[in-house]
């Protein structure tokens, strides 16, 4: 009998766990070693979903029904003065990053997932690879996953030249227990997936599960992102200086975000959004920002080494595609192991071809998407006609389409 191979998942998150699984469902021994020290849970916030993520989770064996998230039926823009500007029936299903966390981090045996991992370095010979810890501890295996995210270590080490490109904005992000939402907000907008367009932004406002996972009818939350141009030189170190004057360069932690920040992004918000957004930016208790960059890497497989998620490939959030992102690269990665008993360079090599095409297009499309909010920091003459097209019908349709209908991201690789 040929010996159980080995692989180190580096990342404990959405992206390392559908690997682990997905690796342990075709008899691979996988260990995932995470950098946090406590269960991830807590994290994250509203994301859309698609049909072939939950095609991933149920080939998991894990129950998509109706707890799964919150179904929007339509579309909505809104005027700044609240009224419509335009409607368009368009189902989705939202969910929570946690929503998929739990049943992903509960299907690993708990004995094989380990927390307050920080990896240093990697080492390759001949028979296999080794994972360096900073607490000193090593791990060795066949294959090593890196799963760790965009300012991936693995991926420092074995593609230097692979660098987060910050896309010129950031997105504002608050959630709002269902609750807390007046009577006439809700009847307008918590149901439905609403847009605001001011000028060079875009703000999106979307019922995701509650505490605890809860889609039940008053126990939901309204999730709201909002993007915005933000000079990366300027502006950016300011929105990330605490109280005390301490810059944390481009990620604040949410709660040191300053009461001034806040304020004066709840101002702008009344002053360019519609009342029915507006009340969901005020009413958030701890809105927070994330930069938003793209990553493009020039290979997914190094050795014994694949890069996945968001270590390989970021794309803006307006293809809202991350997390599936993650998860087809996950199963790509196990059946081409499968479909190559005994010969691990192989299989490496078909993973790099399919999922670096499927990556480099879909962060191609997203940053047409996002092109007319980066063009905000460049003098309106020098605007392609592509940056100046912020017409509702096209950004409503758009953001975050139905994967099998978007033909730029599934037409077959040219000969
Ligand atoms: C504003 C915004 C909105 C988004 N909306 C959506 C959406 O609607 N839909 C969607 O699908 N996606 C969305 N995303 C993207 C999504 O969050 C990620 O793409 C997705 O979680 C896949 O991430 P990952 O598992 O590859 O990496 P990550 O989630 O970044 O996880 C990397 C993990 O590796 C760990 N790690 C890092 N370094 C080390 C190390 N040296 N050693 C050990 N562990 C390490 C980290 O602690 C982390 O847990 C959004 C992102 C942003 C910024």
């Amino acid at each position: 009998m040929s010996k159980q191979q080995r692989a180190l998942v580096i990342g404990g998150s959405l992206g390392g766990l559908f690997a682990a699984n997905l690796l342990h469902a075709i008899g691979w021994h996988v260990d995932v070693y995470e950098r946090v020290a406590d269960d991830l849970a807590t994290r994250g916030a509203g994301i859309g979903t698609h049909d072939e993520l939950f095609s991933i989770l149920r080939r998991l064996g894990i129950a998509v029904d109706t707890s799964i998230g919150v179904e929007v039926r339509e579309r909505v823009c809104l005027d700044r003065d609240g009224s419509t500007l335009l409607e368009v029936a368009l189902p989705q299903m939202m969910t929570a990053w946690a929503r998929i966390y739990r049943p992903l981090k509960d299907l690993l045996p708990a004995s094989q997932y380990h927390f307050g991992m920080n990896l240093e370095r990697v080492e390759e010979d001949a028979d296999g690879i080794t994972a360096v810890f900073s607490d000193g501890t090593t791990a060795r295996g066949d294959l090593v996953i890196a799963a760790d995210g965009i300012r991936s270590s693995v991926r420092a080490q074995m593609l230097p030249e692979a660098e987060p490109r910050y896309a010129g904005y950031i997105a504002w992000r608050g959630v709002v227990d269902e609750s807390a939402v007046s009577r006439s907000t809700h009847a307008a907008i918590f149901e439905r997936y609403a847009f605001g367009l001011p000028v060079g932004e875009m703000m999106l406002v979307y019922p995701v599960p509650g505490r605890d996972n809860d889609v039940r009818p008053g126990k939901r939350s309204s999730n709201f992102v909002w993007y915005r141009p933000c000079d990366f030189a300027t502006k950016l170190p300011r929105l990330a200086t605490d109280a005390s004057g301490h810059c944390h360069g481009v990620a604040i932690p949410p709660p040191l975000i300053t009461c001034e920040v806040v304020a004066e992004m709840r101002a702008e918000a009344k002053a360019l959004l519609a009342p029915q957004i507006y009340e969901i930016v005020e009413r958030a208790p701890q809105p927070f920002f994330q930069a938003i960059f793209d990553l493009e890497s020039p290979r997914m497989a190094v050795g014994r080494v694949a890069l996945l998620g968001d270590a390989a490939f970021v794309a803006r959030p307006h293809v809202g595609m991350g997390v599936t992102k993650a998860a087809l690269d996950a199963q790509s990665l196990a059946q081409c192991i499968a479909d190559a008993p005994g010969d691990l360079f192989a299989a490496l090599a078909r993973y790099d071809r399919e999922r670096r095409l499927f990556g480099t297009r879909v962060v191609a499309r997203s940053r047409r998407l996002g092109a007319y909010i980066e063009a905000q920091l460049k003098p309106p003459e020098s605007r392609t006609a592509e940056e100046c097209d912020q017409r509702p019908e096209v950004v409503l349709r758009e953001i975050g389409a139905k994967l099998a209908n978007i033909e730029e991201l599934t037409a077959p690789a040219a000969a």
